[in-house]
This record gives structure tokens, sequence and C-alpha cells, in this order.
């Protein structure tokens, strides 16, 4: 195990690299760095590895199980810091999400929606929602079919107690970074769609750590990054939400 103080540093330094990474791709395909935001994914990890990418100047961060983040933001709640949801919800778990959490990347359903927009607190401002949509054909099953992303943006849209921002996708994981760029156009274009039709939606969350310059060469203005930054998750994710 290594010690706080190295921890600290090795997460800076990681930071470092990545912010480097976004700020090449987006040249590579002049962008502008500052339109593309970092989400940390702390999942697995420890609060006091929240706190070190903190104290480096990390305020966003993405969590994928309930109960885990939960504790996390309580244990960190005085650093005002950012958190989104980013997996799958079970509708029995939605309300500490609603109440909790500053965005959801993982609405995937009408029902999970309106309770979302239901249980968000009276004095809170609406939930930032991205629609996720499954880019990834046959290999994955979570996220709606491309065409019916509208139809859940319109409704997502339309509830109260949330904020439609835009969509999230999760590609197969591949090497193949024409695979990578195709899945990701595929999203842009749906994000396009949605525009057309005239819904006000901003946000692109697509790209980890091993194809974020592939998600920002096609818009992404939220790249999700977890193992460059926190190293390789070495214990099981819990097997309930
Ligand atoms: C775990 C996770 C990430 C981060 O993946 P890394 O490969 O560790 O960067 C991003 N998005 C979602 C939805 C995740 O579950």
């Amino acid at each position: 195990m290594q010690s706080g103080q190295a921890d600290m540093t090795t997460i800076e330094a990681r930071l470092q690299a990545v912010r480097a990474r976004i700020a090449t791709a987006a040249a590579a395909c002049s962008r502008e760095a500052a339109d593309i935001s970092l989400l940390a994914v702390s999942k697995t990890w420890p609060a006091d590895r929240v706190e070190a990418a903190a104290t480096a100047g990390q305020r966003a961060f993405g969590e994928n199980y309930v109960q885990e983040a939960v504790g996390k933001i309580d244990t960190l709640a005085a650093l005002g810091l950012e958190w989104h949801f980013i997996g799958p919800l079970q509708s029995n778990k939605s309300r500490e999400v609603a109440t909790r959490f500053d965005w959801i990347h993982s609405v995937d359903r009408l029902k999970l929606a309106q309770r979302l927009s239901a249980q968000r607190g009276d004095g809170q401002a609406p939930l930032n929602v991205c629609v996720q949509v499954n880019i990834s054909g046959e290999a994955s099953k979570s996220g709606v079919p491309p065409a019916e992303a509208l139809a859940l943006a319109r409704a997502v849209h339309a509830l109260p107690g949330l904020r439609l921002r835009g969509l999230m996708g999760v590609p197969e994981p591949t090497d193949d970074t024409t695979l990578q760029r195709r899945r990701f156009a595929t999203l842009r274009e749906i994000l396009t769609t949605l525009q057309a039709e005239g819904l006000p939606v901003d946000t692109l969350s697509m790209g980890m750590s091993h194809d974020l310059e592939a998600a920002i060469a096609e818009g992404a203005t939220i790249v999700r990054v977890g193992t460059a930054i926190f190293g390789e998750r070495d214990y099981p994710p819990p097997s309930t939400t």
C-alpha cells in the first residue's frame, strides 16, 4: 500500500497527464480544451483518494454504486464537490440519487425519470440528466436503443425536477480507433437530432480512459475517466448498487 502522501503525488501527476491528453486531443480537432469537462470516476476508491484528487483541483466525481457513493458524499461534504451518478440504477434506489447528486448520466427509461423528478427536493435545482443510449450494438443492454432516444429525451425535458442536458454512451471496449469513432459519431448524430427538434441539449458524455481521444474528436463535452486517474480498480465492485 502507498502512503497518503504518495497517493497524493500519484493522483496529482495522473490528473495532469489526463488534462494534457484532453488538451492534445482538443487541439488535434481544433476544439477548445475548456469546452471539455473531466469527470473523475472514483467508483471503488475510498474517500481519501477523492480528497487527494480534489486537493489537486478536480471538482466533479462520477460514481456507480449508490451506497458507496453516499458514504463518500457525506464524508467529503465540506469540500463542496459535484457528484455525478453514471451507473445502472434500480428504481428502488432512485431517491438517494435524486436528492444527493448533481447529475445522472444513466437515465434509460421513463419510469426512472419520473421517479427522479418526483423525488428531487423542493429546494434543489433540477437534477441534470443525460439519457443513456446503447451505442454498442448487441454488446451491452444498458441504454435506450438509438431510435428511442428522442422520445425519452422529450419526456425528461417535460419533467419539472429534471434538466435535460444531453446524451451518454459507453461503446464496447476496443482498440480499433475507427470503430471507437463510429460509435461516438452515432451519439453525436443523435444529439444533433435532438437539437434540431428544439431540445436544449449541450452535453455529450462519452469517452473513458482508453478512448477519450476518439470521443473528443467526435464532440465529447464530458469525458469520464477512472483508471487513468486513480489506477487499476483492484477489487470487484459490490454486487448490488
Ligand atoms: C467505470 C466507468 C468509467 C471509467 O472507466 P475507466 O476505464 O476506468 O476510465 C466511465 N464511465 C462509466 C459509465 C463507468 O462505469
